[in-house]
Protein backbone atom coordinates (compact mmCIF):
# COMPACT_ATOMS: atom_id res chain seq x y z
CA UNK A 1 0.00 0.00 0.00
CA UNK A 2 1.20 3.41 -0.86
CA UNK A 3 0.50 6.69 0.86
CA UNK A 4 -2.49 9.04 -0.72
CA UNK A 5 -1.22 12.22 -0.81
CA UNK A 6 -0.16 14.37 -3.86
CA UNK A 7 2.02 13.41 -6.27
CA UNK A 8 3.97 16.92 -6.47
CA UNK A 9 7.63 16.28 -7.85
CA UNK A 10 10.62 18.36 -5.97
CA UNK A 11 12.06 19.99 -8.88
CA UNK A 12 13.48 23.60 -8.11
CA UNK A 13 11.54 25.49 -10.90
CA UNK A 14 8.91 25.54 -7.93
CA UNK A 15 11.28 27.37 -5.65
CA UNK A 16 11.48 30.70 -7.64
CA UNK A 17 7.96 30.21 -8.84
CA UNK A 18 7.09 30.22 -5.59
CA UNK A 19 9.69 33.46 -5.45
CA UNK A 20 7.92 35.12 -8.01
CA UNK A 21 4.02 34.61 -6.42
CA UNK A 22 4.63 35.50 -3.25
CA UNK A 23 7.58 37.70 -3.03
CA UNK A 24 7.29 39.09 -6.47
CA UNK A 25 9.06 42.57 -5.60
CA UNK A 26 11.56 41.35 -2.74
CA UNK A 27 14.78 42.99 -4.22
CA UNK A 28 17.78 40.83 -5.82
CA UNK A 29 20.79 43.41 -5.62
CA UNK A 30 24.20 42.80 -7.72
CA UNK A 31 27.09 44.57 -7.97
CA UNK A 32 27.40 44.39 -11.59
CA UNK A 33 30.75 43.12 -13.03
CA UNK A 34 30.19 45.81 -15.13
CA UNK A 35 30.80 48.20 -12.13
CA UNK A 36 27.47 49.86 -10.71
CA UNK A 37 24.90 48.33 -8.28
CA UNK A 38 22.18 46.79 -10.70
CA UNK A 39 18.79 45.78 -8.64
CA UNK A 40 15.93 43.67 -10.00
CA UNK A 41 13.19 41.57 -8.49
CA UNK A 42 12.04 38.02 -8.07
CA UNK A 43 9.55 38.89 -10.33
CA UNK A 44 11.77 40.12 -12.93
CA UNK A 45 14.32 37.12 -12.30
CA UNK A 46 11.73 34.84 -12.99
CA UNK A 47 10.60 36.42 -16.43
CA UNK A 48 14.07 37.00 -17.45
CA UNK A 49 15.20 33.28 -16.47
CA UNK A 50 11.89 31.53 -18.79
CA UNK A 51 13.52 34.18 -21.51
CA UNK A 52 16.45 32.69 -20.78
CA UNK A 53 15.26 29.09 -21.46
CA UNK A 54 13.34 29.79 -24.36
CA UNK A 55 17.24 30.65 -25.75
CA UNK A 56 18.37 27.84 -24.31
CA UNK A 57 15.36 25.57 -26.55
CA UNK A 58 16.55 28.16 -29.62
CA UNK A 59 19.46 26.67 -29.27
CA UNK A 60 18.65 23.41 -29.32
CA UNK A 61 19.56 22.19 -25.50
CA UNK A 62 17.92 19.25 -24.68
CA UNK A 63 16.95 17.93 -21.23
CA UNK A 64 20.10 16.70 -19.96
CA UNK A 65 22.32 18.65 -21.60
CA UNK A 66 25.23 20.05 -19.70
CA UNK A 67 25.38 24.11 -20.04
CA UNK A 68 27.98 25.79 -17.80
CA UNK A 69 28.47 29.38 -15.76
CA UNK A 70 31.96 30.65 -15.34
CA UNK A 71 30.48 33.55 -13.54
CA UNK A 72 30.36 35.58 -10.34
CA UNK A 73 27.52 36.27 -7.73
CA UNK A 74 24.97 38.52 -9.56
CA UNK A 75 21.69 38.54 -10.65
CA UNK A 76 22.15 37.06 -14.20
CA UNK A 77 23.30 34.22 -12.72
CA UNK A 78 20.51 33.53 -10.84
CA UNK A 79 18.50 34.00 -13.83
CA UNK A 80 21.35 31.32 -15.99
CA UNK A 81 21.04 28.81 -12.96
CA UNK A 82 16.87 28.48 -12.97
CA UNK A 83 16.50 29.19 -16.71
CA UNK A 84 18.97 25.75 -17.36
CA UNK A 85 17.52 23.39 -14.23
CA UNK A 86 13.84 24.54 -15.23
CA UNK A 87 14.34 23.18 -18.69
CA UNK A 88 14.91 19.79 -17.33
CA UNK A 89 18.94 21.11 -18.26
CA UNK A 90 22.13 20.53 -16.62
CA UNK A 91 23.68 23.68 -14.85
CA UNK A 92 27.20 22.98 -14.64
CA UNK A 93 29.34 25.66 -12.62
CA UNK A 94 33.03 26.14 -13.47
CA UNK A 95 35.20 27.55 -10.57
CA UNK A 96 37.50 30.39 -12.48
CA UNK A 97 40.16 29.68 -9.78
CA UNK A 98 41.04 26.71 -10.91
CA UNK A 99 44.24 26.41 -13.82
CA UNK A 100 43.38 26.71 -17.23
CA UNK A 101 44.19 22.74 -17.92
CA UNK A 102 41.75 21.60 -15.42
CA UNK A 103 38.88 23.60 -16.52
CA UNK A 104 39.24 22.46 -19.76
CA UNK A 105 39.34 18.92 -18.15
CA UNK A 106 36.09 19.50 -16.71
CA UNK A 107 34.56 21.08 -19.28
CA UNK A 108 35.26 18.25 -21.41
CA UNK A 109 34.98 15.48 -19.48
CA UNK A 110 30.77 17.31 -18.52
CA UNK A 111 30.77 17.49 -22.50
CA UNK A 112 29.14 21.32 -21.74
CA UNK A 113 27.41 22.89 -24.70
CA UNK A 114 27.23 26.30 -23.52
CA UNK A 115 29.08 28.08 -21.43
CA UNK A 116 27.77 31.40 -19.89
CA UNK A 117 30.45 33.35 -18.98
CA UNK A 118 31.39 37.03 -17.38
CA UNK A 119 33.70 39.37 -19.45
CA UNK A 120 36.07 38.07 -16.56
CA UNK A 121 36.48 35.44 -18.15
CA UNK A 122 36.83 35.48 -21.69
CA UNK A 123 40.41 35.90 -22.20
CA UNK A 124 41.01 32.66 -20.31
CA UNK A 125 37.97 30.70 -22.71
CA UNK A 126 39.14 32.45 -25.52
CA UNK A 127 43.11 31.14 -25.27
CA UNK A 128 41.66 27.63 -24.64
CA UNK A 129 38.51 27.60 -26.78
CA UNK A 130 39.93 24.60 -29.59
CA UNK A 131 40.43 22.74 -26.50
CA UNK A 132 36.58 22.53 -25.70
CA UNK A 133 35.49 20.80 -29.17
CA UNK A 134 31.85 20.23 -26.94
CA UNK A 135 31.04 23.31 -26.54
CA UNK A 136 28.77 24.96 -29.18
CA UNK A 137 28.07 28.61 -27.82
CA UNK A 138 29.66 30.94 -25.59
CA UNK A 139 27.26 33.47 -24.09
CA UNK A 140 28.46 36.91 -22.57
CA UNK A 141 27.04 37.65 -19.62
CA UNK A 142 26.61 41.79 -20.70
CA UNK A 143 24.72 43.50 -22.83
CA UNK A 144 25.45 45.45 -26.24
CA UNK A 145 27.20 47.79 -24.74
CA UNK A 146 29.72 45.81 -23.29
CA UNK A 147 30.41 43.22 -25.48
CA UNK A 148 33.90 42.98 -26.37
CA UNK A 149 33.58 41.20 -29.98
CA UNK A 150 37.60 41.63 -30.78
CA UNK A 151 38.50 39.23 -27.60
CA UNK A 152 36.00 36.58 -28.39
CA UNK A 153 34.64 36.75 -31.73
CA UNK A 154 30.91 34.53 -32.22
CA UNK A 155 30.71 34.77 -28.22
CA UNK A 156 27.01 35.72 -27.65
CA UNK A 157 25.46 38.76 -26.23
CA UNK A 158 23.23 37.72 -22.83
CA UNK A 159 20.66 40.42 -23.32
CA UNK A 160 20.13 40.27 -26.97
CA UNK A 161 19.79 36.44 -26.56
CA UNK A 162 17.23 36.32 -24.19
CA UNK A 163 15.79 40.19 -25.15
CA UNK A 164 14.56 38.15 -28.32
CA UNK A 165 12.38 35.37 -26.28
CA UNK A 166 8.76 35.48 -24.49
CA UNK A 167 8.56 34.78 -20.87
CA UNK A 168 6.14 32.16 -21.03
CA UNK A 169 8.18 28.73 -21.15
CA UNK A 170 7.21 25.43 -19.23
CA UNK A 171 8.79 24.55 -16.33
CA UNK A 172 9.29 21.16 -14.53
CA UNK A 173 7.07 17.85 -15.69
CA UNK A 174 9.71 16.01 -15.25
CA UNK A 175 10.66 13.34 -12.56
CA UNK A 176 12.46 14.75 -9.06
CA UNK A 177 15.46 12.82 -9.61
CA UNK A 178 16.36 14.11 -13.01
CA UNK A 179 20.02 16.10 -12.94
CA UNK A 180 19.66 19.50 -11.89
CA UNK A 181 23.20 20.91 -11.64
CA UNK A 182 26.83 19.66 -11.78
CA UNK A 183 30.22 20.69 -9.46
CA UNK A 184 33.18 19.28 -9.57
CA UNK A 185 35.08 18.81 -6.19
CA UNK A 186 38.63 20.79 -5.98
CA UNK A 187 40.59 17.76 -7.09
CA UNK A 188 43.31 18.16 -4.37
CA UNK A 189 44.43 14.53 -5.10
CA UNK A 190 43.89 13.24 -8.68
CA UNK A 191 41.38 14.73 -11.33
CA UNK A 192 38.24 16.21 -10.10
CA UNK A 193 35.42 14.35 -10.15
CA UNK A 194 31.59 15.68 -10.64
CA UNK A 195 29.19 15.77 -8.10
CA UNK A 196 25.46 15.32 -10.28
CA UNK A 197 22.86 16.73 -7.94
CA UNK A 198 19.06 16.35 -8.44
CA UNK A 199 16.64 18.27 -8.11
CA UNK A 200 15.27 16.47 -5.49
CA UNK A 201 18.39 16.45 -2.87
CA UNK A 202 18.60 19.88 -4.05
CA UNK A 203 14.81 20.85 -3.18
CA UNK A 204 15.40 18.89 0.26
CA UNK A 205 18.70 20.10 1.11
CA UNK A 206 16.61 23.45 0.76
CA UNK A 207 14.30 22.36 3.26
CA UNK A 208 16.61 21.07 5.46
CA UNK A 209 18.83 24.27 5.44
CA UNK A 210 15.82 26.58 5.71
CA UNK A 211 15.67 25.41 9.52
CA UNK A 212 15.85 27.31 12.44
CA UNK A 213 18.98 25.80 13.73
CA UNK A 214 20.61 25.06 10.42
CA UNK A 215 20.70 28.44 8.25
CA UNK A 216 17.38 29.86 9.52
CA UNK A 217 16.57 32.04 6.67
CA UNK A 218 13.72 34.56 6.71
CA UNK A 219 11.63 36.63 4.51
CA UNK A 220 12.83 38.96 6.82
CA UNK A 221 16.20 38.45 5.88
CA UNK A 222 18.31 40.71 3.84
CA UNK A 223 21.29 38.48 2.47
CA UNK A 224 24.88 38.58 1.26
CA UNK A 225 25.89 35.11 -0.07
CA UNK A 226 29.68 35.85 -0.64
CA UNK A 227 30.62 32.35 -1.03
CA UNK A 228 30.33 31.78 -4.53
CA UNK A 229 27.32 29.49 -6.66
CA UNK A 230 30.18 27.71 -8.24
CA UNK A 231 31.34 26.43 -5.09
CA UNK A 232 28.88 24.43 -3.72
CA UNK A 233 25.87 26.04 -5.04
CA UNK A 234 26.58 29.19 -2.67
CA UNK A 235 25.99 26.70 0.07
CA UNK A 236 22.01 26.61 -1.20
CA UNK A 237 21.28 30.00 -0.44
CA UNK A 238 20.11 30.33 -3.85
CA UNK A 239 17.71 28.06 -3.44
CA UNK A 240 16.96 28.66 0.38
CA UNK A 241 16.91 32.66 -0.37
CA UNK A 242 13.99 32.71 -2.88
CA UNK A 243 12.05 29.74 -0.94
CA UNK A 244 12.16 32.10 1.83
CA UNK A 245 11.53 35.02 0.28
CA UNK A 246 15.16 37.00 1.84
CA UNK A 247 16.44 39.73 -0.20
CA UNK A 248 19.51 38.84 -2.15
CA UNK A 249 22.78 40.79 -1.96
CA UNK A 250 24.94 39.44 -4.64
CA UNK A 251 28.86 40.90 -4.59
CA UNK A 252 29.80 40.35 -8.33
CA UNK A 253 33.72 39.93 -8.22
CA UNK A 254 34.47 42.40 -5.38
CA UNK A 255 35.47 40.67 -2.41
CA UNK A 256 37.33 42.43 -0.65
CA UNK A 257 36.89 44.05 2.82
CA UNK A 258 36.20 47.05 1.87
CA UNK A 259 33.37 46.25 -1.09
CA UNK A 260 32.24 43.47 1.26
CA UNK A 261 31.48 46.24 3.78
CA UNK A 262 29.88 49.01 1.13
CA UNK A 263 27.21 46.27 0.76
CA UNK A 264 26.52 45.13 3.96
CA UNK A 265 25.83 48.68 5.21
CA UNK A 266 24.12 50.24 2.54
CA UNK A 267 21.84 47.53 1.58
CA UNK A 268 20.81 46.23 5.39
CA UNK A 269 22.03 43.14 4.76
CA UNK A 270 21.43 40.63 7.97
CA UNK A 271 22.64 37.38 7.40
CA UNK A 272 25.73 36.48 5.56
CA UNK A 273 27.78 33.17 4.50
CA UNK A 274 31.79 33.19 3.67
CA UNK A 275 35.01 31.24 4.00
CA UNK A 276 36.85 32.42 6.73
CA UNK A 277 39.45 34.54 4.77
CA UNK A 278 36.64 36.45 3.38
CA UNK A 279 35.72 37.70 6.83
CA UNK A 280 39.50 38.33 8.35
CA UNK A 281 39.63 40.49 5.25
CA UNK A 282 36.55 41.95 6.19
CA UNK A 283 37.44 42.48 9.80
CA UNK A 284 41.03 44.07 8.93
CA UNK A 285 38.99 46.65 6.60
CA UNK A 286 36.51 47.72 9.97
CA UNK A 287 39.59 47.55 12.16
CA UNK A 288 42.06 49.74 10.16
CA UNK A 289 39.17 52.25 9.58
CA UNK A 290 37.40 51.92 12.85
CA UNK A 291 34.08 51.06 11.32
CA UNK A 292 30.53 48.99 12.98
CA UNK A 293 28.26 47.35 11.54
CA UNK A 294 24.90 48.21 11.72
CA UNK A 295 22.74 45.64 10.57
CA UNK A 296 24.47 42.71 10.19
CA UNK A 297 23.11 39.94 13.16
CA UNK A 298 24.79 36.52 12.11
CA UNK A 299 27.43 35.02 9.55
CA UNK A 300 28.00 31.18 8.94
CA UNK A 301 31.62 30.31 8.46
CA UNK A 302 32.69 27.28 6.90
CA UNK A 303 35.01 25.42 4.16
CA UNK A 304 37.60 25.51 6.31
CA UNK A 305 37.84 25.41 10.19
CA UNK A 306 36.93 29.02 11.95
CA UNK A 307 39.91 30.66 14.00
CA UNK A 308 38.62 31.15 17.14
CA UNK A 309 39.74 34.87 17.28
CA UNK A 310 37.10 35.57 14.28
CA UNK A 311 34.25 34.33 16.46
CA UNK A 312 35.38 36.50 19.28
CA UNK A 313 36.06 39.37 16.99
CA UNK A 314 32.54 39.36 15.51
CA UNK A 315 30.78 37.99 18.94
CA UNK A 316 32.69 40.78 21.43
CA UNK A 317 33.75 43.72 19.06
CA UNK A 318 30.69 43.89 16.14
CA UNK A 319 27.69 41.53 17.96
CA UNK A 320 27.20 39.37 14.97
CA UNK A 321 26.79 35.85 15.84
CA UNK A 322 28.67 33.19 14.35
CA UNK A 323 27.40 29.77 13.20
CA UNK A 324 30.46 27.65 12.07
CA UNK A 325 29.48 25.20 9.43
CA UNK A 326 31.15 21.74 7.58
CA UNK A 327 30.43 20.42 4.90
CA UNK A 328 31.43 19.70 1.01
CA UNK A 329 30.78 19.50 -2.79
CA UNK A 330 29.67 15.75 -2.35
CA UNK A 331 26.94 16.98 0.58
CA UNK A 332 25.19 19.95 -0.99
CA UNK A 333 27.13 21.11 0.81
CA UNK A 334 25.63 21.85 4.33
CA UNK A 335 26.70 18.63 6.27
CA UNK A 336 26.73 19.63 9.96
CA UNK A 337 25.92 23.27 12.04
CA UNK A 338 27.17 24.81 15.44
CA UNK A 339 23.92 25.57 16.34
CA UNK A 340 23.01 25.44 20.23
CA UNK A 341 21.06 22.60 22.03
CA UNK A 342 19.03 23.14 24.52
CA UNK A 343 21.44 21.63 26.58
CA UNK A 344 24.39 24.24 25.50
CA UNK A 345 22.56 27.42 25.44
CA UNK A 346 22.30 27.48 29.18
CA UNK A 347 26.43 27.71 29.44
CA UNK A 348 28.02 30.92 29.97
CA UNK A 349 29.51 32.76 26.76
CA UNK A 350 32.96 30.73 27.23
CA UNK A 351 31.83 27.41 27.21
CA UNK A 352 29.54 28.10 24.57
CA UNK A 353 32.47 28.76 22.71
CA UNK A 354 34.01 25.60 22.81
CA UNK A 355 30.80 24.21 20.94
CA UNK A 356 30.66 27.18 18.34
CA UNK A 357 34.25 25.82 17.56
CA UNK A 358 33.49 22.80 16.70
CA UNK A 359 32.02 21.78 12.81
CA UNK A 360 28.80 21.35 14.55
CA UNK A 361 25.66 18.70 14.51
CA UNK A 362 23.72 17.57 11.38
CA UNK A 363 20.40 18.36 10.79
CA UNK A 364 17.59 15.46 9.90
CA UNK A 365 18.66 14.13 6.59
CA UNK A 366 22.60 13.92 7.33
CA UNK A 367 23.65 10.87 8.96
CA UNK A 368 26.90 10.78 10.50
CA UNK A 369 29.41 7.77 12.01
CA UNK A 370 32.97 7.55 13.00
CA UNK A 371 35.17 4.50 12.07
CA UNK A 372 38.59 3.08 12.38
CA UNK A 373 40.80 1.90 9.23
CA UNK A 374 38.76 -1.02 8.98
CA UNK A 375 35.55 0.32 8.87
CA UNK A 376 34.69 -0.77 12.75
CA UNK A 377 32.12 2.30 14.55
CA UNK A 378 34.13 4.16 16.79
CA UNK A 379 32.41 5.64 19.90
CA UNK A 380 31.15 9.38 19.96
CA UNK A 381 33.18 10.40 23.17
CA UNK A 382 34.23 13.65 21.98
CA UNK A 383 38.12 12.12 22.10
CA UNK A 384 38.28 9.31 19.55
CA UNK A 385 39.32 10.29 16.21
CA UNK A 386 38.14 8.52 13.00
CA UNK A 387 36.95 8.40 9.90
CA UNK A 388 33.91 10.85 9.47
CA UNK A 389 31.38 9.35 7.36
CA UNK A 390 28.33 10.38 5.87
CA UNK A 391 24.80 9.63 4.42
CA UNK A 392 21.74 10.85 3.52
CA UNK A 393 19.19 12.26 0.55
CA UNK A 394 21.31 14.96 -0.81
CA UNK A 395 24.36 13.17 -0.28
CA UNK A 396 26.72 12.01 -3.21
CA UNK A 397 25.91 8.17 -4.49
CA UNK A 398 28.21 8.12 -7.29
CA UNK A 399 30.31 10.62 -9.10
CA UNK A 400 29.81 11.77 -12.36
CA UNK A 401 30.69 9.47 -15.86
CA UNK A 402 31.18 6.53 -12.96
CA UNK A 403 34.87 8.18 -11.84
CA UNK A 404 36.21 6.80 -8.60
CA UNK A 405 34.09 3.43 -8.61
CA UNK A 406 32.02 2.07 -5.47
CA UNK A 407 32.32 5.14 -3.44
CA UNK A 408 29.81 4.20 -0.67
CA UNK A 409 30.36 1.45 2.27
CA UNK A 410 28.08 -1.74 3.03
CA UNK A 411 26.05 0.49 4.71
CA UNK A 412 26.03 2.93 2.31
CA UNK A 413 28.00 6.06 4.03
CA UNK A 414 30.38 7.77 2.12
CA UNK A 415 33.71 8.52 3.09
CA UNK A 416 34.47 12.41 3.78
CA UNK A 417 38.01 12.02 3.53
CA UNK A 418 37.75 14.19 7.24
CA UNK A 419 39.32 12.68 10.46
CA UNK A 420 37.09 13.91 13.17
CA UNK A 421 35.67 13.36 16.82
CA UNK A 422 31.47 13.30 17.80
CA UNK A 423 31.33 14.01 21.34
CA UNK A 424 28.09 12.92 23.88
CA UNK A 425 25.78 15.90 22.48
CA UNK A 426 26.40 15.20 18.71
CA UNK A 427 28.81 17.88 18.14
CA UNK A 428 31.56 16.73 15.71
CA UNK A 429 34.92 18.37 15.01
CA UNK A 430 37.32 18.22 12.40
CA UNK A 431 40.74 16.98 13.63
CA UNK A 432 42.25 16.90 9.87
CA UNK A 433 41.98 15.89 6.13
CA UNK A 434 42.61 12.25 6.62
CA UNK A 435 45.97 13.34 4.22
CA UNK A 436 46.80 15.92 6.07
CA UNK A 437 46.78 14.49 9.65
CA UNK A 438 50.50 14.79 11.19
CA UNK A 439 51.74 10.78 12.14
CA UNK A 440 53.92 11.26 15.30
CA UNK A 441 55.13 8.19 17.09
CA UNK A 442 51.93 6.34 16.08
CA UNK A 443 49.61 8.92 16.96
CA UNK A 444 47.92 11.93 15.41
CA UNK A 445 48.38 15.44 16.28
CA UNK A 446 45.56 17.79 14.09
CA UNK A 447 47.25 20.26 12.27
CA UNK A 448 43.87 22.42 12.06
CA UNK A 449 43.76 22.55 15.86
CA UNK A 450 47.44 23.69 16.03
CA UNK A 451 46.82 26.40 12.74
CA UNK A 452 43.82 27.80 14.38
CA UNK A 453 45.27 29.06 17.66
CA UNK A 454 49.06 30.06 15.79
CA UNK A 455 46.40 32.28 13.51
CA UNK A 456 45.35 34.30 16.57
CA UNK A 457 48.49 35.46 17.40
CA UNK A 458 48.42 39.42 16.80
CA UNK A 459 51.38 39.10 13.97
CA UNK A 460 49.98 36.36 12.47
CA UNK A 461 48.18 37.56 9.11
CA UNK A 462 48.09 33.49 8.04
CA UNK A 463 49.38 29.58 9.53
CA UNK A 464 49.16 26.81 8.07
CA UNK A 465 50.74 23.47 9.34
CA UNK A 466 52.10 20.47 7.97
CA UNK A 467 54.19 17.26 9.00
CA UNK A 468 58.09 16.69 7.82
CA UNK A 469 59.63 13.92 7.90
CA UNK A 470 61.62 12.90 11.62
CA UNK A 471 63.77 9.88 11.79
CA UNK A 472 62.39 8.92 15.35
CA UNK A 473 58.54 10.05 15.31
CA UNK A 474 57.98 9.53 11.55
CA UNK A 475 56.71 13.22 11.33
CA UNK A 476 56.71 16.23 13.46
CA UNK A 477 54.63 19.15 13.34
CA UNK A 478 55.99 22.70 11.49
CA UNK A 479 53.99 25.70 11.34
CA UNK A 480 54.33 28.14 8.96
CA UNK A 481 53.76 31.86 9.52
CA UNK A 482 53.05 34.32 7.19
CA UNK A 483 52.91 37.72 9.53
CA UNK A 484 50.60 40.59 9.05
CA UNK A 485 52.23 43.27 6.60
CA UNK A 486 55.47 45.44 7.83
CA UNK A 487 55.70 42.96 10.89
CA UNK A 488 58.70 40.89 12.52
CA UNK A 489 58.76 37.91 14.94
CA UNK A 490 60.74 35.28 16.31
CA UNK A 491 59.95 31.47 16.42
CA UNK A 492 60.29 31.38 20.30
CA UNK A 493 57.32 34.10 20.18
CA UNK A 494 54.49 31.58 18.32
CA UNK A 495 55.78 28.43 20.46
CA UNK A 496 55.69 30.58 23.55
CA UNK A 497 52.05 31.49 22.36
CA UNK A 498 50.90 27.62 21.98
CA UNK A 499 52.25 26.86 25.37
CA UNK A 500 49.36 25.55 27.47
CA UNK A 501 46.55 25.87 24.45
CA UNK A 502 47.88 22.47 23.01
CA UNK A 503 49.69 19.09 24.24
CA UNK A 504 53.00 19.84 24.88
CA UNK A 505 53.70 16.53 22.37
CA UNK A 506 52.06 18.78 19.60
CA UNK A 507 54.46 22.06 19.94
CA UNK A 508 55.81 22.21 16.81
CA UNK A 509 59.42 21.07 16.29
CA UNK A 510 59.83 24.67 14.47
CA UNK A 511 57.94 27.75 12.87
CA UNK A 512 59.40 29.23 9.20
CA UNK A 513 58.35 32.43 8.48
CA UNK A 514 57.17 32.75 4.67
CA UNK A 515 56.32 35.31 2.23
CA UNK A 516 52.95 33.27 1.12
CA UNK A 517 50.83 30.63 2.44
CA UNK A 518 48.56 29.77 -0.84
CA UNK A 519 45.30 29.23 -1.28
CA UNK A 520 43.54 26.99 -3.71
CA UNK A 521 40.68 27.60 -5.84
CA UNK A 522 38.50 27.33 -3.11
CA UNK A 523 40.29 29.61 -0.66
CA UNK A 524 41.44 26.77 1.38
CA UNK A 525 45.22 26.39 2.43
CA UNK A 526 46.82 24.73 -0.46
CA UNK A 527 48.88 21.73 2.14
CA UNK A 528 49.38 19.80 -1.35
CA UNK A 529 51.39 22.78 -2.61
CA UNK A 530 52.97 23.64 0.69
CA UNK A 531 54.43 20.24 0.86
CA UNK A 532 55.71 20.31 -2.60
CA UNK A 533 57.62 23.74 -1.74
CA UNK A 534 59.09 22.24 1.56
CA UNK A 535 59.81 19.21 0.02
CA UNK A 536 63.92 20.15 0.85
CA UNK A 537 62.70 21.01 3.82
CA UNK A 538 64.74 19.10 6.68
CA UNK A 539 63.39 19.71 10.77
CA UNK A 540 66.13 21.27 12.70
CA UNK A 541 65.51 18.33 15.45
CA UNK A 542 65.55 15.81 12.73
CA UNK A 543 69.11 16.75 12.15
CA UNK A 544 69.75 16.72 15.56
CA UNK A 545 68.39 12.98 15.74
CA UNK A 546 70.14 11.92 12.85
CA UNK A 547 73.51 13.25 14.02
CA UNK A 548 73.38 12.28 17.60
P1 LIG B 1 34.77 21.31 -0.74
O1 LIG B 1 34.12 20.14 -1.33
O2 LIG B 1 35.73 22.00 -1.65
O3 LIG B 1 33.77 22.25 -0.16
O4 LIG B 1 35.69 20.81 0.46
C1 LIG B 1 35.13 20.07 1.51
C2 LIG B 1 36.14 19.93 2.60
O5 LIG B 1 36.44 21.19 3.20
C3 LIG B 1 35.67 19.08 3.75
O6 LIG B 1 35.75 17.70 3.48
C4 LIG B 1 36.60 19.53 4.85
O7 LIG B 1 37.87 18.92 4.76
C5 LIG B 1 36.77 21.00 4.57
N1 LIG B 1 35.86 21.77 5.41
C6 LIG B 1 34.65 22.27 5.10
N2 LIG B 1 34.14 22.94 6.14
C7 LIG B 1 35.04 22.86 7.14
C8 LIG B 1 35.09 23.35 8.48
N3 LIG B 1 34.13 24.09 9.01
N4 LIG B 1 36.19 23.04 9.20
C9 LIG B 1 37.20 22.31 8.71
N5 LIG B 1 37.20 21.83 7.46
C10 LIG B 1 36.14 22.11 6.68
Amino acid sequence: MLGLMQNWPLTVDKILDHAKNWHGDREIVSRSVEGPIVRSTYAQVHARAKQLSNALLSLGIKPGDRCATLAWNTGRHIEAWYGIMGIGAVCHTLNPRLFAEQLCYIINHAEDQVIFTDLTFLPVLQENRAKMPTVKHVVVLTDEAHMQPDVFPGALCYETLIGQQSADCIWGGFDEQTPAALCYTSGTTGNPKGVLYSHRSNFIHTLVTMGTDVMGISATDTVLPVVPMFHANAWGLAFSCSAAGAKLVMPGQKLDGASVYELLETEGVTFSAAVPTVWQMLLGHLRDNRLKLSTLKRVVIGGSAVPEALVRAFRDDYGVSVTHAWGMTETSPLGTLATPTGKTIKLDAEEQLRYTLKQGRPPVGIELKLVDDNGARLPHDGVTFGKLMVRGPFVVGQYFQGDGGVILDDEGYFDTGDVATIDPDGFMQITDRSKDVIKSGGEWISSIEIENIAVGHEKAALCAVIGAAHPKWDERPVLLVKLEAGQSASKEEFLSFLEGKIAKWWTPDDVVFVEDIPLGATGKIDKKLIRERMKDYVLPTAKATVSA
